[in-house]
Order: structure tokens, then C-alpha cells, then sequence
């Protein structure tokens, strides 16, 4: 009676204790198609769903396009380090689950640091306090006008940076101006400060095709790869007294300061990555700090002082409706009231306000609209 007992019990142990067990033994012994995420020959991480792991790898990547402008043409993203999803089979204990691999993606070796512009500050001086050069602030804020800044905007310093880096190939094409060049003839009947324009240049316009990189969303490289001539610009004609009376010497006279180079023209100018358009109302010519500027024709000081963006800066009234601009200045040597002469010292070269470098920002206003000042140098 007893061995029967036992027999039966046996029995019932085994149909409804054992073999159930060896069923989810096999179960859990049985291997699916699972996708390992390598990075640089490292398994991040294993998930069975590859479609979930596409979307987070895609919305990761896009991520970095937010202010790329909507008509560049997108060539490649890629990441940096060597990404693979390496297909594989594993158990199901062995899958990590969908939030565990978007936290690996979205990891962040260090956030992006971020200031509050106070009064007074430029990126001239913010890159000198951040230890970054004047380029590399316009990269990390390319839809900031390093000229038109504000007290209270913020400003990136230190890039966001993630531990997954991702590369944007695209290439964009914009419309440029082009500048034109003035012709001078030389007219030993005038003085040297005297000039009469015969003919008014006029720009021209190109189609330029860039080639951008961007690295998590800066710039890393940019490149002019076609520039296709829409307008000719017509170069200007205009007559110069040599009878010197001033003398102002050094390498590139453009009448009013002692520059090295125009380094930005007069007009529109759209972001090749962001597509913003941007209008600058002057002529901006780099110079070396302190150099001598330079009224630009006789005239009466209406403005000398502080104008916000343009630091320190004086206009000039030279009647018929004709006034003009100078900005940036690290010194004022007239006053308001005061009558000036053609050729006169008013200040000297800095990088008071909005300003990016020592330059002077000439600015010509005729009849309160600006001009070209190419026109007028
Ligand atoms: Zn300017």
C-alpha cells in the first residue's frame, strides 16, 4: 500500500514538478535573434528589437541638425568612432532593455557651458576671458550676429560634448555679393584729399556652393567648393588729387583709417550653415588697435560717446545730407559741436561694443539711408 503511495506520488512530483521545470529549463536554454550595438569593439549593449534601435539612432543623429538650415542638402551622417550592429542570438536574460540603450546613446561626456552676456561684453573680449579664439565662439553660436549681441542672451563658451560624436556631411549653396573694386585715376590738378567719382560701382552677385562638416552640430569644416558668377559687379571710377597736403602713410589707405584689409563687406550676408540672413550697414575694416582715425570730409560733430553695440563711436554731419559713422573706437579725441576738417584725427582703432577685433566700422548715410561706403572711400 505504502510502495503504491509513494509510486503515485513520484509520479505526480514529476508530471507536475519536473518536467515543467525541463520545459522552461528549455525555454531559458533557447537562444533568439538578438542585435549587439559595438562601439569601437566594445558590446554596449544587446536588444532584440532592431527597428526601436534604428529610430534611436536616427532621432539621436537628427538631433544635431536643429539649426542647419532646412534647404542644405544632407550627404552623410555618420558617427565618429567605429558603430556596428552586429546581429547574434542570445537568451532572453541577456537582452538589455530599450531605455537601458537609449541612456548608452544619449550619454554626455560634458554638457555644453553656457553664459549671460552682461553690458560692456563682446566676443573679443569673452573669447580672450574663455580661452577660445573669436572663431571659435562664432562656430559654437552660429545663429548669434556677433554684432548685434545683448545684455541678458546667452552665449556657449564650452561645446556639448557626448560620448557618441556624430558627423553631418551637407552642402548648401547661397547667394553672395560680389564686391566690386575702384579704379583710380590720378590727377596732379586736385589735392590728395580731393576726389570726384565717375562712375558709382555697383556689386555683383555669385552662387556659392559649400562643403560643411559639422561635429555634434559645429562647424568643423566649411569649404567653398563652386562659385558659379550670377552679376558682374561694375567696378567704380574715381579721380584722386596727388597735390599731398596730409600725410598718412603705411600700407592700405582707405581714407579714413590705416587698415590691413576689409574684413567685412557692406550688405547681405547669409549663414552658409544656418541659412540666416544678416544685413551689416558698414564697412568693417581691420586695423591695428590705436591706429589714427580720420574724418572722412569736413563736417560738424552731432555724436561722440558711447552707442551701445557700437562702443565707442562718433557721426560727423557734412551737410548736404550726407553723414557718416565711426565705431568701435578706443578713443574719442572731438566732441559734439565740433567742427572738423577733411583728413582730421577724431580717434583712434579699438574694439569697444559688438566688435569681434580692432576694426573701424564706417558706416555713410545719405539722407538716412546707409550706403554702400566703397562708394564713397
Ligand atoms: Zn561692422
Amino acid at each position: 500500500m505504502l510502495k503504491r503511495v509513494i509510486a503515485i506520488l513520484l509520479v505526480v512530483i514529476f508530471v507536475f514538478g519536473v518536467f515543467p521545470g525541463l520545459i522552461s529549463w528549455a525555454d531559458y536554454l533557447k537562444k533568439e535573434p538578438a542585435y549587439q550595438f559595438v562601439v569601437d569593439g566594445e558590446v554596449w549593449f544587446t536588444i532584440a528589437d532592431r527597428k526601436a534601435l534604428e529610430e534611436i539612432i536616427t532621432d539621436y543623429q537628427r538631433q544635431f541638425l536643429a539649426k542647419v538650415d532646412p534647404h542644405a542638402e544632407i550627404k552623410k551622417i555618420s558617427f565618429v568612432q567605429d558603430v556596428q550592429v552586429v546581429p547574434t542570438e542570445v537568451r532572453k536574460d541577456q537582452l538589455d532593455s530599450i531605455e537601458y540603450a537609449r541612456e548608452r546613446i544619449y550619454a554626455v561626456e560634458n554638457e555644453a557651458v553656457e553664459i549671460t552676456i552682461k553690458k560692456g561684453d563682446n566676443f573679443w573680449n569673452l573669447a580672450r576671458a574663455y580661452n577660445i579664439t573669436v572663431a571659435d565662439l562664432e562656430i559654437l553660436n552660429p545663429d548669434v550676429d556677433p554684432h548685434r549681441i545683448y545684455p541678458g542672451e546667452k552665449l556657449v563658451v564650452s561645446p556639448f560634448n557626448p560620448v557618441l560624436d556624430v558627423l553631418i556631411e551637407l552642402e548648401n549653396t547661397v547667394v553672395e555679393t560680389v564686391p566690386f573694386t575702384i579704379q583710380y585715376q590720378r590727377n596732379n590738378n586736385m589735392f590728395a584729399h580731393e576726389k570726384q567719382i565717375i562712375r558709382s560701382g555697383v556689386e555683383g552677385e555669385k552662387e556659392v556652393v559649400y562643403h560643411i562638416t559639422l561635429r555634434n552640430g559645429y562647424q568643423d569644416t566649411l569649404e567653398a567648393i563652386k562659385e558659379t558668377v550670377l552679376k558682374e559687379p561694375v567696378n567704380a571710377i574715381v579721380r584722386i588729387g596727388t597735390r599731398t597736403t596730409v600725410v598718412r602713410g603705411g600700407r592700405v589707405n582707405y581714407g579714413v583709417v590705416q587698415g590691413k584689409r576689409i574684413s567685412s563687406a557692406y550688405g547681405w550676408r547669409i549663414h552658409p550653415i544656418t541659412g540666416q540672413r544678416r544685413f551689416h550697414d558698414g564697412l568693417d575694416i581691420a586695423a591695428n588697435h590705436g591706429n589714427a582715425v580720420y574724418a572722412y570730409t569736413d563736417g560738424r560733430v552731432i555724436e561722440a560717446g558711447w552707442n551701445g553695440g557700437y562702443g565707442n563711436c562718433i557721426l560727423i554731419d557734412h551737410g548736404n545730407g550726407l553723414r557718416t559713422r565711426y565705431a568701435h573706437l578706443s578713443r574719442i579725441d572731438v566732441r559734439v559741436g565740433q567742427q572738423v576738417k577733411v583728413g582730421q584725427r577724431i580717434g583712434a582703432v579699438g574694439s569697444t561694443g559688438n566688435s569681434t577685433g580692432p576694426h573701424l566700422h564706417f558706416e555713410v548715410i545719405k539722407n538716412g539711408k546707409t550706403q554702400n561706403p566703397l562708394n564713397y572711400l
